[in-house]
């Protein structure tokens, strides 16, 4: 296995990360055995980064089960507060308490705030005095190391990440998402700023892998290796990637991963097997709605309107199905304090001044609007408005 250091504590972090949360089920319920097997085989393999949260049903537990059995000085343990759930400050120590219990342990290495999805979610963990709880749990040394994971826009994952001394964050990102969500330019700085970088969705939950269209696939067969193999290498090769974290249940995907980080050289792509990837990229989107590269010259938005992440969702929906793009919509653009989605554009024209592809913005908008909130959203925003209000 090959490790990285994370600059900022020196931490020696393995650069496959083993995801908890897809492991196998039995009758609705984690098959505990199964998941014991998969997680002593990744300490077998070196892996050493475990990631789970308190939102995964029954994982803390199993990933607890496990850790009782002589394993939690082997395992640098992940979780995430359900910051979301938060709604006066004693309950950061009531869900913390909560996870210590189920994960059988006294104290976490990587503790995360689970789903930031703009500043504003984080401005409101700091008015309930999230800053002061963190220090009282690093000095108690229940919490080693604090960070975030992040589903959102660019600025609002760079503006969180300039707010607060972090040791690590967590971010989406692949080789379609190098320009959506935190994107390369959240990895650079956040490397820049010498913290630990963990990325989650390498392959978006195997829509890269096993689920990639067939025109995609082949481009990739063609080159030599499978969907996933050029996915994780094209992350593995980057030297601002500390963990890529990959929800593996298989002793044997375990292994496939392992060796896959193992003869991946840092820098290592070429310019041909970058082309490879543009190849892929453009088979995948060859479905796409609105020629939109992610660089963000048109924001912000005086409206508050994330034109990027509305083009990028509205892509999804057209290039992996309505659930994949919708959710990703909602998520990213409605579920936060401010949304930011296509119906709050007033049509005023300042972004496409400064579209590089000239892009008729205006124009997408109304049709994102019209594709992503249908029904079904506007069911979920009246959800997500209560939530937000109590
Ligand atoms: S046209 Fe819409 S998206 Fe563009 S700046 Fe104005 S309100 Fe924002
Ligand atoms: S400036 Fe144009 S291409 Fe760039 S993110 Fe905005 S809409 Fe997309």
């Amino acid at each position: 296995m090959r490790y990285r250091v994370n600059p900022k504590t020196g931490d020696r972090l393995s650069l496959l990360g083993l995801g908890c949360m897809r492991f196998t089920k039995k009758n609705g319920a984690i098959d505990q055995e199964k998941a014991e097997q998969v997680m002593a085989h990744a300490l077998a393999q070196g892996i050493n980064y475990f990631d789970t949260a308190w939102l995964y049903p029954g994982n803390e537990a199993a990933v607890g089960r496990f850790l009782a059995k002589g394993h939690r000085d082997e395992v640098v343990l992940a979780t995430k507060m359900p910051q979301y759930k938060v709604k006066k400050t004693a309950d950061f120590d009531g869900f913390f308490g909560e996870e210590l219990e189920r994960l059988q342990t006294d104290y976490i290495d990587y503790y995360l705030m689970h789903m930031l999805s703009d500043f504003a979610s984080w401005q409101r963990l700091k008015d309930l005095g999230v800053a002061a709880w963190i220090e009282a749990k690093k000095a108690a040394g229940a919490i080693r190391r604090i960070g975030f994971s992040y589903h959102g826009g660019t600025d609002g994952f760079l503006r969180i990440l300039d707010d607060y001394d972090w040791d690590f964050c967590q971010i989406q990102y692949n080789y379609v998402d190098e320009r959506g969500q935190a994107g390369v330019d959240g990895l650079k700085r956040a490397a820049e700023k010498g913290i630990a970088v963990v990325i989650m969705e390498p392959l978006r939950g195997g829509r890269l892998a096993d689920q990639i269209p067939e025109k995609a696939a082949e481009v990739f067969r063609k080159a030599g290796g499978t969907p996933a193999e050029w996915g994780l290498k094209w992350l593995f090769a980057q030297e601002e990637v500390t963990v890529v974290l990959s929800g593996m249940n298989s002793v044997g995907q375990i292994d496939e991963n392992a060796a896959i980080a193992e003869k991946t050289e840092t820098g290592a792509l070429s310019g041909e097997e970058l082309a490879v990837y543009e190849d892929a990229k453009a088979a995948i989107r060859s479905g796409v709605k609105v020629p939109c590269t992610g660089c963000g010259y048109c924001m912000p938005c005086p409206h508050g309107v994330d034109i990027p992440t509305c083009f990028h969702s509205y892509n999804t929906k057209a290039s992996e199905g309505w659930y994949t793009g919708l959710k990703e919509y909602f998520m990213c653009t409605t579920m936060k304090q401010k949304p930011s989605a296509a119906s709050a554009c007033v049509g005023c024209g300042k972004c496409e001044k400064h579209c590089p592809q000239r892009l008729p913005i205006r124009r997408y908008l109304k049709e994102v609007k019209k594709h992503m909130e249908g029904p079904a959203y506007k069911i979920a925003r009246r959800g997500a408005r209560l939530i937000m209000r109590f």
